[in-house]
């Protein structure tokens, strides 16, 4: 499912460029564009989702997919630690409405 003004399905369908990390069949992961740690990358669902409210049962397997995901970039980061980030609706942060995790990597975090 494509969604004709999301940013994040114009990346997927490659009309816009990004620093691709990993893909696979229903994830990809960039690096954000405006990078808040020295490691900022987005997971995203191929499919569109616009936040975790609209997830479906049918989704599980994929959303479990994204958090085993971050798993694997932290292996291949030498099991870094990482903050997994989901601003969920505008009033938490949410500007792009296709659900994505923040992973947050490469410095000391202690609060949030
Ligand atoms: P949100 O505030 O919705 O949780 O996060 C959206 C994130 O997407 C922001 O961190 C922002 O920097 C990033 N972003 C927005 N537009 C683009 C883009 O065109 N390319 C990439 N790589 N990241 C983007
Ligand atoms: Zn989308």
């Amino acid at each position: 499912m494509v969604a004709g003004n999301c940013i994040f399905c114009k990346i997927i369908a490659g009309s816009i460029p990004a620093a691709k990390i990993a893909e696979t069949d229903d994830i990809i992961v960039i690096k954000d564009i405006a990078p808040k740690a020295p490691i900022h990358y987005l997971i995203i669902p191929k499919k569109h989702i616009q936040d975790i409210q609209s997830l479906q049962p049918e989704d599980a397997d994929l959303a479990g997919k994204m958090l085993f995901m971050a798993q694997s970039l932290s292996v291949d980061l030498g099991n870094v630690a990482f903050r997994l980030l989901v601003n969920n609706g505008a009033d938490a942060g949410q500007k792009v409405f296709h659900l994505h995790f923040h992973f947050l990597s490469g410095k000391q975090m202690f609060d949030y």
